[in-house]
C-alpha cells in the first residue's frame, strides 16, 4: 500500500489552529490587548469599526519590536515570553503560547507598525492569510500598532456565523472591561465607529470600576481584603440590595487574568445566601493572587479557565472573606453565619398571637366499615368518572357553567387597568372552584376529573405575556404619570439599548426622555408597574436584549413581552389569597396558550382521581 499521510501545509495548519484561538472579533481584541499589556505599555488605545468585522486596531506605547522580532512574531510558537517548559509554571505574562498573531494573520488582513524606544525608524509588515505582502521601514512612534481588517475574509463560513453587530460589540466590550479592570494602572481608550465609547485614565481599582460601570456603582461597593498563606484576595463585592438581574457585573481575576470559575462563583453566591432574591445576582470584582506554581492556565486555548491545586481551600477562604466583609459593613442582618434559615419565623406569623392547637376527631370514623364510598370526601368530589384530559376547556365543564373563557379575558384586562394590580380587591369572581396554595408556589384546584396543580409564577408569566403582546401589537397600554420624574443612571452601552427600544417601551406605558448618554428621566410608567420596580424591569430588559440570539426568529416585541412578564410575574414564595388564586387560574385559562409559560415550560399538570386510586392500591 502506498503511504497516504502528509503534513498539512503551514497556512492550512494555521487556519485550523486559528479556529481555536479566534472565535469572534472579541477574541482578537483580547489577544491584542494582552500583547500590549505584556509589552509594558501604560496607554492602550482600541479602535473598532462595525463591531470588529471591518477593523480592530490596538495601539500601545510599549516596548515595540525589532525588525526581526516583528517578522518572527507571526510564526506559530514564536514567543518572547517563555523559553523552557519550567517557565510555564511561573508565568507572569498574559501570553505564552506564541499562537495569537500567527492565528490572526492566517484569517485576516493584518498591518503591524512597531518601533522600540532606542531606534529611529520602525518596521511595517503587511500580511494576508499568513502570506507576507510587504515589509518596510516606516516612521512610527515608539510602541506597536496592530490593525486587523476583514476578519475571516478567507473562511466565509466563519464570517457568516458571526452574530449581529450589537452582539459582537457586546462581546468586545466585555473583553475590554475584563482587561481594563485587571489593569487600573494602565490608561485605556476605546472608540467604536469613530466615537469614543470609553476613556479610562490611570487610577486605583475602585475608580476603575466606577469609571466603567457608572458613578452610581460607588455607593454599592464593599471592600474585601484578605491575606492568607495560600491566597490574597482584594477587591469589592456589591451590597446585596444592589444585586442585579444579570450576571454581567461578576468578575474574578487570578493573578490579573480574568477567569471563569463556576465553582468559585458558587462560593460567593453562598456567602450571599438569604441576602439576595432568587434570580438576582450580586456584583463582584475580586482579584485573587496566588503563587503561579499552584495554578495551571494551560487547559484552555483562550486561557479563561484555570485549574487550581487546592480549590476547596480557596472556596472556603473566599466564602468566609466575602461573608466577613458583608457583615463588617453591617450588611448581613446578623453576624451569626451558621444560623439555620429554617428556624426563622416566617413573616406572616411574626405578629400573630399564638393559639392553642386543637385537634378535630371524627368520632364516627370506623376504618372497618364496609361502605367507604359514602364517606364525606367521596360526596364532595363531583365525579369519580374517568375523563381523558385532552384539552383544558374540558377541565372546567360542570364546575363553572356561568362564565365563558372570553369573559375571563375581559375581567383580567379590566381589573388590570383600573386597580393597578392584577388581582383587584373588589372583583366579584365568586367561584365554586376549590383552590389551595401549596408552599406559596403551587396552586391546587379541583377539576372535574381530579385536580390540577399550577405553578403560580409560570402561570402568571403566561397571563402577563399575552397581555403585553396585546399592548405591543394591538392597543396602546395606559400609562400613569409619576408625581416626580424618576432619574435613572445607566452605562452608555445600556442607554443605547434603551433608546433602541423606546417605541416598544412607550407602547407598554413607559414615558421617558433621555437626558444624556448615561441618564434617563422617567415621567410615566405602565399602570401595573410601581415606581420602585422600574429600575429592575429596565435592567432585566437590557440583560435579556444583550443575551438575545438574533438569528433565532428574533422579534423585539416578543422578547420585550417576555422580559416584562418575567419581571412582573408573582414570584414563587408569594402568598396569594383565595380570590387571587382563583383569578390566576381563570386568567390562565383565558389565555391562548395556557399550557406553557412564555419560555415553553409547563404551567400546570393534572392528576386524575384514577391516578390517586392507583396510588392507594
Ligand atoms: P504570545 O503573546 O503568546 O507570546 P503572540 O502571538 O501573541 O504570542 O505574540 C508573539 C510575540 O510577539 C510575543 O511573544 C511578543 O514578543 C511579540 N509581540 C506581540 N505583540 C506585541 C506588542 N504589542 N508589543 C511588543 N511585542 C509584541
Ligand atoms: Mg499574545
Amino acid at each position: 500500500m502506498t503511504d497516504i499521510i502528509q503534513l498539512l501545509p503551514d497556512h492550512v495548519a494555521n487556519q485550523i489552529a486559528a479556529g481555536e484561538v479566534v472565535q469572534r472579533p472579541a477574541s482578537v481584541v483580547k489577544e491584542l490587548l494582552e500583547n500590549a499589556i505584556d509589552a509594558n505599555s501604560d496607554t492602550i488605545k482600541l479602535i473598532v469599526k462595525d463591531a470588529g468585522k471591518t477593523l480592530i486596531q490596538v495601539i500601545d506605547n510599549g516596548k515595540g519590536m525589532s525588525p526581526t522580532d516583528a517578522r518572527l512574531s507571526f510564526e506559530r510558537h514564536a514567543t518572547s515570553k517563555i523559553r523552557a517548559a519550567e517557565d510555564l509554571f511561573n508565568l507572569n505574562t498574559k501570553g505564552f503560547r506564541g499562537e495569537a498573531l500567527a492565528s490572526i494573520a492566517a484569517i485576516a488582513h493584518v498591518e503591524l507598525k512597531t518601533k522600540p524606544e532606542d531606534e529611529e525608524l520602525g518596521t511595517l509588515i503587511e500580511i494576508e492569510g499568513s502570506t507576507i505582502q510587504n515589509q518596510d521601514v516606516t516612521v512610527t512612534p515608539t510602541g506597536t500598532s496592530l490593525s486587523v481588517k476583514n476578519l475571516f475574509f478567507n473562511i466565509p463560513a466563519r464570517r457568516n456565523f458571526l452574530k449581529s453587530d450589537n452582539v459582537e460589540l457586546r462581546h468586545i466590550i466585555d473583553e475590554f472591561h475584563r482587561v481594563a479592570l485587571a489593569h487600573p494602572d494602565i490608561a485605556f481608550v476605546m472608540y467604536h465607529n469613530g466615537s469614543e465609547s470609553f476613556n479610562l485614565p490611570k487610577s486605583n481599582y475602585r475608580q476603575r470600576v466606577v469609571n466603567i460601570f457608572g458613578a452610581k456603582t460607588n455607593e454599592k461597593l464593599v471592600p474585601v481584603e484578605e491575606e492568607t498563606e495560600v491566597l490574597k484576595i482584594s477587591g469589592f463585592v456589591g451590597k446585596p440590595e444592589f444585586a442585579k438581574r444579570s450576571k454581567n457585573e461578576q468578575f474574578f481575576f487570578v493573578n490579573n487574568r480574568f477567569i471563569k470559575s463556576p465553582y468559585l462563583n458558587h462560593a460567593i453566591n453562598s456567602a450571599y445566601e438569604g441576602l439576595v432574591k432568587d434570580g438576582s445576582y450580586p456584583s463582584y470584582f475580586l482579584k485573587l493572587t496566588v503563587d503561579p506554581k499552584t495554578i495551571d492556565i494551560n487547559i484552555h486555548p483562550t486561557k479563561t479557565e484555570i485549574k487550581f491545586d487546592d480549590e476547596h481551600t480557596l472556596y472556603a477562604i473566599l466564602r468566609s472573606s466575602v461573608k466577613h466583609s458583608l457583615g463588617q459593613f453591617n450588611i448581613a442582618p446578623v453576624l451569626d453565619f451558621e444560623r439555620d434559615d429554617n428556624l426563622d419565623t416566617p413573616y406572616n406569623y411574626k405578629n400573630r398571637s399564638s393559639s392553642t392547637p386543637t385537634i378535630e376527631v371524627d368520632r364516627d370514623f370506623n376504618p372497618f366499615r364496609e361502605d367507604r364510598s359514602a364517606s364525606k370526601a367521596g360526596q364532595k368530589s363531583p365525579s369519580f368518572k374517568k375523563e381523558p384530559v385532552a384539552h383544558w376547556e374540558s377541565l372546567y365543564v360542570g364546575l363553572e357553567p356561568k362564565e365563558s373563557s372570553q369573559e375571563h379575558a375581559n375581567i383580567e384586562f379590566e381589573s388590570d387597568a383600573d386597580s393597578g394590580s392584577l388581582f383587584s380587591e373588589g372583583t366579584s369572581i365568586e367561584s365554586q372552584q376549590t383552590t389551595y396554595q401549596l408552599h406559596n408556589k403551587y396552586i391546587i384546584s379541583t377539576i372535574k376529573s381530579g385536580m390540577m396543580i399550577l405553578d403560580q409564577h409560570r402561570a402568571h408569566r403566561r397571563v402577563l405575556y399575552e397581555g403585553f403582546l396585546r399592548y405591543l401589537t394591538v392597543e396602546q397600554a395606559v400609562s400613569q404619570q409619576l408625581l416626580f420624574p424618576l432619574a435613572l443612571e445607566f452605562s452608555p452601552t445600556d442607554m443605547e439599548i434603551i433608546e433602541r427600544l423606546k417605541d416598544d417601551l412607550e407602547r407598554t406605558g413607559f414615558v421617558f426622555s433621555v437626558l444624556n448618554n448615561h441618564q434617563l428621566e422617567i415621567t410615566g410608567v405602565p399602570i401595573n408597574v410601581s415606581e420602585s420596580e422600574v429600575s429592575m424591569i429596565l435592567e432585566q430588559l437590557i440583560s435579556d436584549v444583550e443575551q438575545e440570539v438574533p438569528e433565532r426568529s428574533f422579534s423585539a416585541t416578543d422578547l420585550f413581552a417576555k422580559s416584562l412578564s418575567k419581571s412582573l410575574a408573582i414570584k414563587t414564595g408569594q402568598a396569594l389569597n383565595k380570590e387571587e388564586q382563583v383569578h390566576l387560574v381563570n386568567s390562565l385559562f383565558a389565555c391562548k396558550e395556557p399550557s406553557v409559560s412564555p419560555t415553553n415550560k409547563v404551567t400546570f399538570i393534572t392528576m386524575s382521581v384514577d391516578d390517586f386510586d392507583k396510588k392507594f392500591m
